[in-house]
């Protein structure tokens, strides 16, 4: 699904494709319309479907479109840790760039200075507030909150909250919001106790169930941790270390399947690319040698990674590591059909380290990282970092700059 379908104000588009989303995860594809109408929601998804913007984006369509104050708190959006907070912050400042909706995020272990700024931004109104419980209960207790004009509430990763002891700090920081408002709760499982929460919390939800699918296990998955110059070395050396009949490259951008699929066509390879800007009976055609094995190597977007049948594929390698953990699985599902053995590579540079280190996170295990050949000299040591870059995140307090469009 695409997200143009979901009618989203203009000003959202253009943060999607600085994103680089291009088509909605199950999870956004399920919720955003039901959200959009007003529904409450409990959703169990986890970490890397997407289920950040699967909430941010309509929250954030409601808060352009619909009459609101601009001085009090629109949105509250409670949360176990600082690192998600960190993380849903950042997703929030791509996202909202091009508007001018404002967001903090309010969590512990600061020093003084950042409560000074969180107490200004929470006393003088923000559009939304992603806080951690113990913090924001200490603004709270301290009065100049307001907290009168929230209509949407979002717990998510609310499972690890009931878990970390927070019931009793989400219950209090609940009853100073307005009785009328849109409740969306997110978690990765469904226990009896959260069943409970959502009793007392949410308002005729709809139940939504993101099954994770699990990749086939007679995959045999490894993955490389490499700089970038070294992927089309790499790749070469992989494509004539065997006598592979079928295999797919996939890439996450249409420039580096041309790329990539000229050097391997330079390089003798039989070799065709297939994405986007081909048209459709060219699409066919290739995708048609490559089923009948005239063709042996196909470098592809993630245009193929769903929903295409073809049979015996002995490797799929991710020359990009996949957006996310969904996708990840869709692409290295097209090895391995109906009970063949087949291997999946990714190749993941220092930039996306992280990225893969939530798709292992999805997976519920580490890919095993290989040995890259000596001859291609030292590579960099795997070591993904939680994505804390930028310090605080987008705090403010004072409007947004960027899009320059005015709100509404
Ligand atoms: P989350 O499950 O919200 O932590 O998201 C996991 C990752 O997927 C994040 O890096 C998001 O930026 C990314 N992501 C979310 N939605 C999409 C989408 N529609 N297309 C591509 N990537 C996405």
């Amino acid at each position: 699904m695409n997200f143009t379908e979901f009618g989203f104000d203009e000003r959202l588009f253009e943060g999607i494709d600085s994103m680089g989303y291009e088509t909605a995860t199950p999870v956004q594809e399920q919720v955003i319309i039901p959200i959009l109408q007003g529904k409450d929601i409990i959703a169990s998804a986890q970490t890397g479907t997407g289920k950040t913007a699967a909430f941010l984006l309509p929250v954030m369509n409601k808060i352009l479109t619909e009459p609101h104050d601009e001085h009090l708190i629109n949105a509250l959006i409670i949360v176990p840790t600082r690192e998600l907070a960190v993380q849903i912050a950042q997703a929030m400042e791509g996202l909202s760039y091009f508007t001018n909706i404002s967001s903090i995020a309010v969590y512990g272990g600061g020093d003084g200075t950042s409560f000074t700024t969180e107490k200004k931004a929470l006393s003088s109104g923000v559009d939304v507030v992603i806080c951690t419980p113990g913090r924001m209960i200490a603004h709270l207790n301290m009065g100049y909150v307001k907290m009168q004009a929230v209509k949407y509430l979002v717990l998510d990763e609310a499972d690890r909250m009931l878990d970390m002891g927070f019931h009793d700090d989400i219950m209090k920081i609940i009853s100073f919001l307005p009785k009328q408002r849109q409740n969306l709760l997110f978690s990765a499982t469904m226990p009896m106790k959260m069943r409970e929460l959502a009793r007392k919390i949410l308002h005729h939800p709809l139940e939504i169930n993101i099954a994770v699918s699990k990749p086939p296990e007679q995959i045999v998955q490894e993955a490389f941790v490499v700089y970038e110059p070294q992927k089309i070395p790499l790749i070469k050396e992989i494509l004539r270390s065997k006598d592979f009949q079928s295999v797919i490259v996939f890439c996450s951008k249409k420039m580096n399947v041309k790329q990539l699929s000229f050097e391997l066509k330079r390089a003798r390879f039989s070799v065709e690319e297939i994405h986007s800007d081909l048209e459709q009976d060219q699409r066919e055609q290739v995708l048609l040698d490559f089923r009948n094995k005239k063709l042996k190597i196909l470098v592809a977007t993630d245009i193929l990674s769903r929903g295409i049948d073809i049979e015996d594929i002995d490797l799929v390698i991710n020359y990009d590591v996949p957006n996310d953990g969904e996708d990840y699985i869709h692409r290295i599902g097209r090895t391995a059909r109906a009970a063949s053995e087949g291997t999946a590579y990714t190749f993941i540079t220092e930039k996306e380290q992280q990225r893969f280190a939530q798709i292992e996170e999805l997976l519920g295990h580490a890919v095993t990282k290989a040995q890259v050949p000596e001859q291609f000299g030292p590579t960099p040591a795997y070591n993904p970092r939680p994505s804390r870059a930028g310090g605080r995140p987008h705090q403010s307090s004072g409007r947004k700059q960027g899009g320059g469009k005015p709100r509404r």
